[in-house]
């Protein structure tokens, strides 16, 4: 399978192009990042520090997705929707790990998905995709008597808050509790508040450093607290995931997936 991956020098990029290389039946066939970008022009292996492949990054999505079955996107999502435009028009498949999407936007993705294979999960770690899952069942057990309240660390460059994956663990457990997580979301506490909302869910942010990311649900009851946490000491994890996300599309029809499809966990 012929991959091409955008974003290439990004801190993602480099792991993706490792993943990749590492990845049986898949092949590293374009590399793109920004206009302008200093590293167009440069080979994609030796950016990553992989040696030399002879795929150069370019500034062209278009022209290298003629040469690709599946597009890697690890960027932001006003890029993301760009090049799942690009990827419906030559009707190839694409994975993203893109996060910050908003309602609307998240809409346009499912509407590119009616048209081509798309894989788009918060968080590609099979860790944090076996987490989501113990958060339905603890959620469920525990229920409206204990008290949940998301934390999450990352690093300063990172660009949204909460995370994506902070997000998708506050509507895995809302769901489980049968409540919309729109509604009892709280991303913010100051001042004279108020006592806690029974239903709400607090979602706390923690920015720093070169944290690469980390997440813990508390369920807080009455002399007693259940914490699930997840921690990530590298980005390689993400990056596995994502090639693994590329040969099980090999052979799916158009459609929104995410990283539970993936793993045979939905
Ligand atoms: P980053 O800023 O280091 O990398 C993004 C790269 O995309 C940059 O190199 C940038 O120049 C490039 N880019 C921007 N516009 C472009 C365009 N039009 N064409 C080509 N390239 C373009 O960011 P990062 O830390 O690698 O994170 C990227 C995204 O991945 C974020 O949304 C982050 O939240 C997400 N992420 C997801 C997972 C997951 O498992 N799903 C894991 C880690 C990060």
């Amino acid at each position: 399978m012929k991959v091409a991956i955008v974003g290439a020098a990004g801190r993602m990029g480099g792991r993706l192009i490792q993943a990749v290389l590492e990845a049986e039946g898949l092949e590293l066939t374009g590399a793109t990042e920004r206009p302008g970008h200093p590293q167009i022009g440069i080979d994609a292996g030796l950016a990553a520090g992989a040696g030399e492949l002879g795929v150069k990054i370019s500034d062209n999505l278009s022209a290298v997705m003629t040469d690709a079955d599946v597009l890697i996107d690890f960027t932001f999502p006003e890029v993301t929707l760009s090049n799942l435009k690009i990827c419906a028009q030559q009707g190839k498949m694409i994975v993203s790990g893109s996060t910050g999407f908003t309602p609307e936007q998240k809409a346009l993705v499912e509407k590119y998905a009616e048209q081509i294979p798309v894989v788009l999960a918060p968080n590609m770690s099979v860790g944090v995709n076996a987490c989501f899952k113990l958060l339905k069942e603890a959620a469920k057990i525990l229920g409206d008597d204990f008290d949940v309240e998301v934390v999450e660390l990352h690093h300063n460059k990172k660009k949204d808050s909460p995370s994506g994956t902070a997000v998708r663990m506050g509507e895995v457990v809302a769901d489980a509790l049968g409540r919309d997580y729109t509604q009892v979301a709280n991303y913010h506490r100051e001042g004279m508040c108020g006592e806690r909302r029974k239903d709400e869910i607090g979602m706390q942010t923690v920015r720093g450093g070169d944290i690469v990311g980390e997440h813990t649900v508390y369920f807080i009851g009455m002399g007693e607290r259940i914490e699930i946490s997840h921690r990530a000491m590298s980005r390689n994890m993400f990056a596995r995931g994502a090639a693994r996300a590329c040969l099980w599309l090999e052979d799916k029809s158009p459609g929104l997936y995410d990283m539970q499809d993936v793993l045979g966990l939905s």
